[in-house]
């Protein structure tokens, strides 16, 4: 199906592509509100991994046969696909991984762990997802290096007074979440970037919620690194991807090694491959690769502008209906540019937890919890909170469906 035609996003004519979008609990169509978490799969992206097993199965790094070529090729060229859709110079930038969290301890390991020292400082934000947030305080503790957190304001926007106090001469590495995961908050990542720059910090940047639903150029954002994962973006588990600039990659030492990524091996020493390989060894995540491919062929024929003012007009309503409410409390900045297709609340008196299963029992797929992000969490003075996610398929109908919803869980916890 070719989503070119139409003027606005059709969510309805979309989901037919979906069809675990039409299954139903207890007689209820599901009405999948946790793509922050994982977004669901569409025919297309399922055909091209079916098409990989049925036809052209292989292990790569270019065996003799044919299939290993097919294979080899569908693998080697997905990087440049990935290359190309966030505006990557090709594919010697492009390190696929296990997803987001890998290619964070990626260059932790990579970068941080042989760079890092007494007297260094990593800035975090205090919005920071558990992946960078753990792999950094982790790899501070190990080498001496100091974690520092910029401060979000009561909006949930990201201080940049703070920001501008906090990343200092001593500051060598910066990592700041793109879009946040809990509070929805789209952040400056250009200008974080620069003012890392200004003081000779790399910046990476954690895309994983931003990737998948609107125009990434990593370029243009000047990230040192920049990551995200294939299971957010309508694509597969178990593949993600860890953008680098290529000087950054060349200099630094793999972290995990084994087959695929050597060029010499004696009983004595080791070197390494090319890029991207030298950071890929073993045998790759090839049917997902062919996975994300598809994902992203069908994502940029909806259109990466389309999808981003589809989840935020979703998220206006949204935002708007649960406001309504005098006792549900949101997070996170006002409707706008600055907030991405997510809402974060609590309903007074009734835990995440309870809320999530009473949605639950009207087919309303919400996330209830700490969304890897309990120091965020603490910091709102509560323990969970719960988020409704939406992507390309949600419709205003399934808000109403949760908005709906709440008045069950009133009943019978409030
Ligand atoms: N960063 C952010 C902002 C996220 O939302 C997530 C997923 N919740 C991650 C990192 C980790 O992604 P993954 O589980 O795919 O590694």
């Amino acid at each position: 199906m070719s989503h070119q035609n139409l003027e606005t996003l059709d969510a309805e004519a979309i989901r037919e592509e979906f069809p675990i979008l039409q299954r139903e609990f207890d007689g209820q169509q599901v009405v999948y509100l946790d793509n922050a978490a994982t977004t669901q799969t569409p025919e297309p992206v399922i055909d091209a991994m079916s098409d990989y097993y049925r036809e052209y199965n292989a292990n790569v790094h270019r065996g003799i046969h044919h299939l290993s070529q097919e294979a080899s090729i569908a693998y080697e060229e997905a990087h440049d696909r990935v290359a190309e859709f966030i505006g990557a110079a090709g594919r010697e930038e492009v390190i696929f991984t296990k997803n987001t969290t890998e290619a964070e301890n990626l260059v932790a390991y990579s970068w941080g762990l042989n760079e890092l020292g007494p007297g260094d400082e990593v800035v975090l934000t205090e919005m920071e997802h558990h992946a960078s947030l753990v792999t950094w305080q982790q790899i501070g503790k190990r080498t001496g290096a100091d974690v520092k957190y910029i401060r979000i304001d009561e909006d949930g926007r990201l201080d940049m007074d703070h920001a501008r106090e906090l990343i200092t001469d001593d500051t060598a590495m910066l990592s700041a979440v793109h879009v946040s995961n809990t509070l929805g908050t789209v952040n400056p990542v250009s200008e974080l970037v620069d003012i890392a720059h200004d003081h000779d910090a790399l910046a990476f940047i954690d895309g994983a919620q931003a990737v998948p639903n609107r125009p990434v150029d990593v370029e243009a954002i000047d990230a040192d690194f920049y990551a995200f994962s294939g299971h957010k973006m309508a694509g597969p588990t178990g593949i993600g991807a860890l953008y680098g600039k290529q000087h950054l990659l060349e200099a630094m030492q793999p972290y995990l090694y084994g087959g695929g990524m050597i060029r010499k091996v004696t009983f004595e020493d080791s070197t390494w491959d090319d890029l991207p390989w030298k950071f890929e060894p073993g045998t790759p995540q090839i049917a997902e690769a062919v996975g994300l491919v598809a994902a992203i062929d069908w994502l940029e024929d909806i259109g990466m502008e389309r999808i981003r003012t589809h989840e935020e007009e979703i998220a206006r309503y949204a935002y708007e209906r649960l406001e309504a409410e005098d006792d549900v409390e949101i997070y996170g900045p006002e409707p706008g540019p600055d907030r991405g297709g997510l809402v974060g609340f609590n309903l007074e008196g009734v835990h995440a937890h309870d809320l999530a299963s009473i949605m639950n029992d009207h087919a309303v797929a919400i996330r209830a919890g700490d969304h890897c992000t309990q120091p965020l969490h603490d910091k709102l003075g509560v323990s969970a909170s719960a988020r409704a996610s939406f992507y390309v398929y949600n419709t205003r109908e399934e808000v109403d469906k949760l908005i709906a919803a709440l008045d069950d869980a009133r009943e019978l916890f409030a």
